[in-house]
């Protein structure tokens, strides 16, 4: 079940951090790593501080974008030391071990890590089911990014431990993967452009404020398809008026 779960770091400026989140990884029996579009790719100081680490480092995978890190994932959490201006689902660090170990049986499960200086940005934390935030000194709650790996990492392997023991059923929901959600946000947008609803020079907020919906009431895989049959229907009459007009 760890296996289907990964480690994702955004932009990382230090390699030195990358080694030590692949050690925080391994300890807790993590082994999959993707690197987004890292300031540095793997050197010698990622290797010394992975300090027997280094397979997960050689195994890793490095992508440019968020999107294409997470593309196959069913569930996406992201990480934070703030909340940010508009509130999205959150979760605290234990029940994000708890919902990354419950739901690993069905899919992949991406646990997100942003940049050392400035985290995540907006954009990439809309690309999230989930936040999460290490509960930690208000006042100083910014941890380093691997400490941040190894915290979240101890959670997630607790949660396996006790479902090791358990004898609780596996989750029904079927859940959709990161790229259809993505693709029914690009079809939605369509369909409201089409409609007049959205105006191009003018879109707003509103595609941020549709994904927070969606987001809270994550759809599942025969409801996502419910939705775009919706907008198929949706566009075929828009467009056969177009024609007759
Ligand atoms: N100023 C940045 C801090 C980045 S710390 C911010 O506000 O987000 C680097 C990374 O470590 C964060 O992007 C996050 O992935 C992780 N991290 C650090 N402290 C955390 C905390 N308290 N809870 C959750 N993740 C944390």
């Amino acid at each position: 079940m760890l296996e289907q779960i990964r480690i994702v770091l955004v932009n990382t400026s230090h390699t030195g951090n990358i080694g030590s989140a692949a050690r925080a990884m391994k300890t807790m029996g993590l082994g999959e790593l993707w690197l987004v579009d890292p300031v540095n790719p793997i050197d010698d100081q990622a290797i010394a501080l992975s300090a027997g680490a280094s397979d997960i480092l050689e195994r890793s995978t490095t992508v440019a974008t968020l999107a294409e890190a997470v593309a196959d994932c069913g569930l996406v959490i992201g990480t934070s030391a703030r909340s940010r201006t508009w509130s999205w689902p959150m979760l605290d660090a234990r029940e994000a071990g708890n919902k990354a170990i419950a739901e690993a049986p069905k899919h992949k499960v991406a646990l997100v890590f942003g940049r050392e200086r400035t985290g995540l940005s907006n954009d990439e934390l809309q690309q999230c089911h989930y936040h999460v935030a290490i509960p930690a000194n208000p006042e100083y709650s910014s941890l380093n990014l691997a400490m941040a790996v190894q915290t979240i990492s101890y959670e997630t392997r607790m949660a396996w431990l006790a479902r090791e023991q358990s004898t609780d059923a596996e989750p029904e929901q079927d859940y959709p993967l990161s790229q259809d959600l993505e693709r029914f946000y690009v079809h939605l947008e369509e369909t409201l452009l089409e409609t007049g609803f959205i105006i191009k020079p003018h879109p707003g907020q509103i595609m941020t404020k549709l994904r927070r919906l969606f987001t809270r009431a994550r759809p599942e895989a025969y409801e996502l398809n419910i939705l775009r049959g919706i907008l198929t229907s949706i566009q075929k009459t828009g467009r056969q008026r177009g024609d007759n007009s």
